[in-house]
């Protein structure tokens, strides 16, 4: 039996330093900015612990996305409980407690990559991944380095490290029991202070959270934007402000390559890619619904422009299924002995640039789809409501067959999912929340098949010389 929503609500409110706008906020679960948001993840535990689709969420009284993959098999049941908790949010919380579980579970399948001649890592890397699993705890993950001062290791203990520093964008750290802290683009040979994989408990000490501005907060109703008052997952900056750690939570020490190595010579990176290229497709599976919904609001539907322009929405999101389904068919074994298998790498990688670029494209078009009536609703539902003015909202708001309180409902909830402040920060998250484009380029590169597409070319270039000229 998995976590009750209920127990995970209670498990944030650990005295957790968090600061919005000036304010030290005293309990996520309560606090305007936030409530809602953690009611929304508490709801994903409900969702695993006690619900029709418990099954296909959970395997052996834990979340199967703590499981390591020994077949195939097991990345489509992964993929099944990934669906589930996608859809709960229509795939606007990026970080659902799966994403680090499934990285977690990459690192339990080759652990003998934490073992280098700096650190011993490999027990530690074990024991994270267990205490996840038992406890079904959320873990958020820092990985980016802030332009400014990046966290690093200021005082050797014989119990473990003292770190200070900052790491930027934890989405969801304010929702978490964890949060793993790490780097996971290349550090330089020689930057062995920096070089570290911990993690810890939201409520260490020392350990601060500030938030970026709360869409949830700035909201007014669920019928005014229904997607960013409920599904506003946060991103904040962690600050260690001389957080101590002990060796029993770190991961990797001292070490640039094995602080790196951890991501791509285990299947964490892959699992990851494999969880968030499910919730992709959901959300592009409702961004299409939101497009049909609306061109039948306006009354343009049947138009053979419209039909194409559904047509080709309708195409991205099976792209977007077949990179998914496609990463699965492609699993490759997991090089360490004990049998694992991961999704297929030069497909994951792929699928990166493909959502990158998609997702922009599919907001574009469904704007387009929609026009200037996105702009024009009333400022609140209240309009809708008041003695005075709702008789003239409804009578001016309504098209044929459309009655203006659904009509407004609609365009509120496309406009929050396309062109609001919420809607800005998504699609920049899609666009960058594995890394910006120069990175998985060039990682797609690695695992791209350029020795037989090259092999082809030249196969073509060797079947004829000059011989042949006439
Ligand atoms: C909404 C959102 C949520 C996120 N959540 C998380 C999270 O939870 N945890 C986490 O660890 N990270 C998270 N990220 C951070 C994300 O991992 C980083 O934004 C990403 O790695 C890019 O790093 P950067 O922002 O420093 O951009 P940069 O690396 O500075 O790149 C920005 C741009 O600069 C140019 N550029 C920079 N360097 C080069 C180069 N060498 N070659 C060519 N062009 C270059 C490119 O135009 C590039 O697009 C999130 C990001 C966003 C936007």
């Amino acid at each position: 039996m998995t976590r009750s929503g209920q127990e995970y609500l209670e498990g944030l409110r650990d005295g957790r330093e968090v600061w919005l706008d000036g304010e030290r906020v005293k309990d996520v679960t309560t606090h305007p900015a936030f409530r809602a948001t953690a009611a929304s993840f508490a709801r994903l535990f409900d969702l695993a612990h006690d619900s029709p689709h418990a099954p296909a969420l959970v395997q052996g009284g834990v979340h199967r996305a703590y499981a390591v993959p020994r077949a195939y098999e097991d990345l489509v049941a992964r993929r099944g409980a990934y669906k589930v908790w996608a859809e709960a949010s229509y795939g606007f919380l990026g970080r659902t407690p799966d994403y680090m579980a499934s990285g977690a579970a990459g690192f339990a399948a080759v652990p003998e990559v934490f073992d280098t001649e700096c650190f011993g890592g490999a027990e530690n890397a074990l024991a994270y991944h267990q205490r996840l699993a038992e406890g079904g705890l959320h873990c958020a993950f820092t990985l980016t380095n802030p332009a400014g001062e990046s966290v690093r290791v200021v005082e050797d203990r014989a119990d473990g490290i003292v770190v200070r520093g900052a790491k930027t964008i934890g989405t969801g750290a304010v929702f978490a029991d964890e949060i793993l802290v790490g780097t996971i683009e290349p550090l330089a040979a020689g930057d062995f202070d920096r070089a570290l994989t911990f993690s810890l408990r939201v409520d260490t000490p020392g350990l601060k959270l500030i938030s970026r501005v709360s869409y949830e907060g700035k909201s007014r109703s669920v019928f005014d934007q229904p997607l960013s008052s409920r599904y506003d997952e946060n991103d904040a900056l962690l600050v260690c402000d001389d957080v101590f750690v002990p060796w029993e939570r770190v991961l990797t020490y001292r070490d640039p390559a094995a602080t790196s190595a951890i991501w791509w010579d285990t299947p964490a990176y892959l699992n990851l890619v494999h969880q968030s290229a499910t919730r992709f497709w959901t959300k592009l599976e409702f961004l299409t619904g939101l497009a049909v919904l609306i061109a039948r609001s306006n009354g343009t539907d049947t138009l053979p422009a419209v039909t194409q322009a559904i047509g080709r929405l309708l195409g991205m999101v099976a792209q977007a299924k077949a990179f998914v389904l496609a990463a699965e068919a492609s699993w490759e074994p997991v090089d360490g002995g004990r049998g694992g298998v991961r999704p297929g790498r030069d497909i994951s990688f792929a699928q990166r640039i493909m959502a990158g670029e998609l997702y922009p494209r599919a907001v574009q078009d469904i704007k387009l789809l929609a026009g200037g009536a996105l702009v024009q609703t009333p400022a609140s539902g209240r309009d809708l409501l008041h003695p005075e003015l709702g008789g003239l909202v409804q009578q001016y708001f309504r098209t044929p067959g459309h009655p203006a309180e659904d009509r407004i409902k609609l365009l509120k909830l496309v406009w929050d999912a396309l062109g609001s402040e919420f809607a800005g920060r998504h699609e920049q998250y899609e666009r960058f929340y594995h890394g910006a484009p120069h990175v998985y380029l060039t990682m797609q590169t690695w695992a791209g098949a350029a020795d037989h597409c090259e092999g082809l070319a030249q196969a073509c270039l060797d079947g004829y010389d000059l011989g042949t000229v006439r």
